[in-house]
């Protein structure tokens, strides 16, 4: 069975989905390939599991989710805007004008369609350190974040605009001699093929998948070059606490913390430098009353039965008192509630290093990812800790707050181990298929097009450089917009 389609996207998570549906109203006849099921309750485990050789990375794990709607039931739903110049860095772009020109201008315009309004302009001084910049980043509300489920409730009934296959193995790609592809040969789930033509096809099933599918399938069409980098220069954001104090209410810091609710969402502040991001975290989780708010929260965007879902909301009620200050608060400083006294940690994030030793492979049946911090991980985070250590905890002590500072001093042997310890994953590996730089080093070029085909899209983190200064969704849906954009849009449906 031959089908004809204007795009063929392959993989139905966060980027998937959200290309496909921007194409389709764009009037493109879409076709999306879904390894997984369309319900959560039938999801598997992903197949090949994982092996670590070494350090586990948790994101590969925990944002693998084989299931139509992909790990949009699990992410955090923050959006964060990537400066033009880390944009620039991130895909090698010439210059901030052309990173403006093809993702940054995007931001406005996917916010607006997941209901955030734009940011509030902050004239108040840095109350952290001067020299630091401060960017936001908005927390999408549950309820907000079902595009992502809407989606999976129209194919299920069989409404949705895309066509959609799920639970579907795609076992070929065909390709003519010029690196045109052509086709993908797909086994469907009532066990019948069917082979999917189009003259564009997006490969988007998230970084791990999307590397072990151009593993698999492209080795026959990659050019020379790119396939000496597939699979390797990994990357992802390393959060590490720096130091643990008593919060205050009250101080200049409370620009930086507790969230705010404003924006149509929640919103955190952090202070950026070149390298990463400084935040205060605490442990909200454990922390009554959003212990039990983040349980119902979680039921619910998971779409768990009714029964559960109303017996988690009870379960928010059972501590009137404090859900009430918690009320007050939010009425009187639109912010999160967060006791005198609370055990806080100032947190760095900061961009890993995308080593060439970060990689995975197909070893048998078996998917390895070799991962580990790395010199010069531990090199960057000990030249932030010498320089910034002394400044932090003066600016931290002017505002009140005893500080205990928990990361050393920055020298090698110390921050290495510390790392090994405190280090976690953010949940944002990248890379494999990165873009090319200067020295032709990678595996799509500026546009995305996997180098060897000439219609062969990637998008996702797997075509990041580097990680950047923010949480990837927002960026990601940019680069889907900027791909629907100059195939779809002004009429150019072919
Ligand atoms: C707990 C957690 C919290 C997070 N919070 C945030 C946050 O707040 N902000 C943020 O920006 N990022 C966050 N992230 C990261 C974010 O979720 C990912 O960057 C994002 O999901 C990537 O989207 P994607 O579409 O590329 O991949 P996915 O959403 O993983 O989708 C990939 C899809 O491809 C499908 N697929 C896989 N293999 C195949 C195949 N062979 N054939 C067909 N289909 C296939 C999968 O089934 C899946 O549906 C978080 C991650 C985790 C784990």
């Amino acid at each position: 069975m031959s089908h004809r389609y204007d795009l063929v996207v392959l993989g139905g998570g966060i980027v998937g989905i959200w290309t496909a549906r921007q194409a389709a109203a764009r009037g493109a006849r879409v076709a999306l390939v879904e390894i997984g099921p369309s319900s959560l309750g039938d999801e598997a485990a992903p197949k090949p599991a994982l092996r670590f050789s070494r350090r586990e990375n948790l994101g590969a794990t925990r944002a693998r989710h084989h299931v139509l709607t992909g790990n949009s039931p699990y992410w955090g739903g923050g959006l964060c805007r990537n400066d033009c110049e880390t944009l620039r860095e991130m895909f090698s772009l010439e210059s901030c004008a052309v990173a403006t020109a093809r993702l940054a201008r995007h931001y406005d315009g996917i916010e607006r369609t997941l209901g955030i309004t734009p940011s509030l302009p902050s004239a108040q001084p840095q109350p952290l350190l001067e020299e630091l910049t401060l960017s936001e980043i908005a927390v999408l509300p549950g309820k907000r974040r079902g595009l992502w489920s809407g989606f999976a409730e129209q194919v299920r009934r069989g409404r949705s605009a895309v066509t959609c296959l799920v639970a579907s193995t795609i076992s070929e790609v065909a390709s003519d001699p010029l690196g045109q592809v052509n086709s993908v040969t797909v086994e469907l789930s009532s066990g019948k093929v069917a082979r999917l033509q189009a003259p564009l096809f997006a490969l988007a099933m998230g970084v791990v998948d999307s590397n072990l599918f151009a593993l698999r399938n492209l080795g026959g069409i990659l050019s020379e070059e790119a396939k000496r980098y597939v699979g390797t220069r990994l990357h992802d954001h390393w959060s590490v606490p720096l130091a643990r104090m008593r919060w205050k209410n009250g101080t200049p810091l409370s620009q930086l913390f507790p969230p705010k609710f404003y924006r149509g969402g929640i919103v955190g502040r952090r202070s950026c430098d070149s390298v990463g991001f400084f935040h205060f975290t605490a442990n909200l989780d454990e922390l009554p009353p959003y212990d039990r708010v983040k349980k119902f929260l979680s039921v619910r965007q998971k779409g768990e039965t009714f029964g559960r879902q109303v017996r988690a909301a009870l379960g928010t009620v059972g501590r009137p008192l404090l859900m009430a200050r918690a009320g007050v608060h939010y009425l009187l400083e639109r912010e999160l509630y967060i006791p005198d006294g609370c055990e806080i940690t100032l947190t760095f994030d900061f961009q890993s290093y995308a080593s060439a030793l970060n990689r995975i492979a197909i070893e048998g049946d078996e998917a390895v990812l070799d991962w580990d911090i790395r010199p010069q991980d531990i090199d960057a985070f000990g030249r932030t800790v010498s320089a910034r250590r002394d400044s932090l905890c003066r600016a931290l002590s002017s505002h009140g707050l005893e500080v205990e500072w928990l990361a050393g001093d920055g020298g090698s042997g110390a921050s290495a181990e510390y790392l090994g310890k405190a280090a976690i994953d953010a949940f944002h590996l990248g890379g494999g298929l990165q873009v090319c730089g200067a020295a032709n080093d990678g595996v799509v070029d500026s546009r995305f097009v996997v180098r060897g085909t000439t219609n062969l899209h990637v998008l996702g983190t797997a075509n990041f450089r580097r990680p950047g200064l923010a949480n990837p969704v927002l960026t990601l849906l940019a680069q889907s917009q900027q791909f629907v954009f100059e195939h779809f849009d002004q009429g150019a449906v072919q």
